[in-house]
């Protein structure tokens, strides 16, 4: 089977049994250096300068810390790296991150004053940062006065666009975006894009144009780890906050997709290996890991 071929036709092609079963997926084997393993961690919701306190900036200092010894050498910010729009905040975060030795890549929240974010941190806010065989799509849809999440016309043009790029180059990719796609009612926040804000129209995106795309990753929710898979094979993600995360019940109130039972304040390593990503939620200071596989066929 070429690597040309699409996860779907290939998933298809299993279930109508034509082909032998490989142990993973072969877009995913070891037959090009550019499939190996790969690693990177996640970060999300510092709110530096939260409360007016030095509480969050220290606790950036003890997760960067502790990054900085984890293995890996790339790194996501999902946003809200400052809290309530303080500015003063980016140079701190900045002189803490240094420490760090990784690559970090942050995207705004809705806590992150655009323009303040591209004058710190990076302009253009929308950005693609290639790993390896793994193309990240950083996209910001959060604003200051809405916790929705909002995707213009010229981001899925963008978007469409650097998918058209994944496909030809023969990558696979994840969007990373602060509000998640994905429809989430009571016991969750109601927190997402709206179908007039630009859902509907991802999801056409992602239906014509998505056999490349693993994984929507996001932050937000301060609620630990937490996810859907019922978008067919594309994996949507919540990653915990750095600095709070609350448990709202949901896996007792048997609220869609899953929750891991980890609060605690901490950062993420993520490993693709043989056609999983493995999703390992380490709280700060702490040596045990709450662990969620997802299968990317
Ligand atoms: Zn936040």
């Amino acid at each position: 089977m070429p690597h040309s071929v699409s996860r779907r036709t290939f998933v298809q092609s299993l279930a109508a049994g034509v082909c032998s079963l490989p142990l993973f997926p072969r877009h995913l084997q070891g037959e090009a250096a550019a499939l190996d393993e790969l690693s990177f961690i996640v970060i999300s919701d510092t709110h530096l300068g939260y409360g007016d306190s030095h509480g969050a900036a220290h606790q950036w200092t003890k997760t960067a810390d502790e990054i900085t010894r984890a293995p890996g050498d790339v790194v996501l910010h999902l946003g809200d790296v400052v809290d309530g729009g303080r500015e003063a905040q980016y140079p701190v975060y900045l002189e803490t991150r240094k420490r760090i030795g990784k690559t970090v890549h942050e995207i705004p929240g809705n806590h992150d004053e655009p323009a303040a974010f591209e004058k710190h941190l990076r302009r253009p806010i929308d950005t693609a940062i290639e790993h390896k065989w793994l193309r990240f799509l950083l996209l910001g849809n959060a604003r200051r006065d809405s916790h929705d999440g909002f995707l213009t016309g010229e981001q899925l043009d963008w978007l469409a666009d650097q998918l058209g790029q994944t496909e030809r180059k023969g990558q696979y990719a994840m969007l990373c975006m602060h509000v998640p796609a994905h429809d989430n009612k009571h016991p969750d926040v109601g927190w997402h894009i709206k179908p007039e804000h630009g859902q509907t129209k991802l999801d056409e995106l992602l239906k014509r144009r998505g056999e490349r795309v693993l994984a929507l990753l996001h932050g937000h929710f301060h609620a630990g780890l937490r996810g859907w898979d019922d978008r067919k094979t594309i994996h949507e993600i919540v990653f915990p906050s750095a600095l709070y995360n609350k448990d709202r019940g949901l896996t007792r109130q048997k609220a869609p997709g899953y929750n891991l039972s980890e609060f605690r304040p901490g950062y993420t390593l993520a490993a693709i290996k043989k056609g999983m990503l493995t999703l390992r939620y380490k709280p700060v200071g702490i040596d045990t890991a709450a662990e969620k596989v997802c299968r990317l066929t």
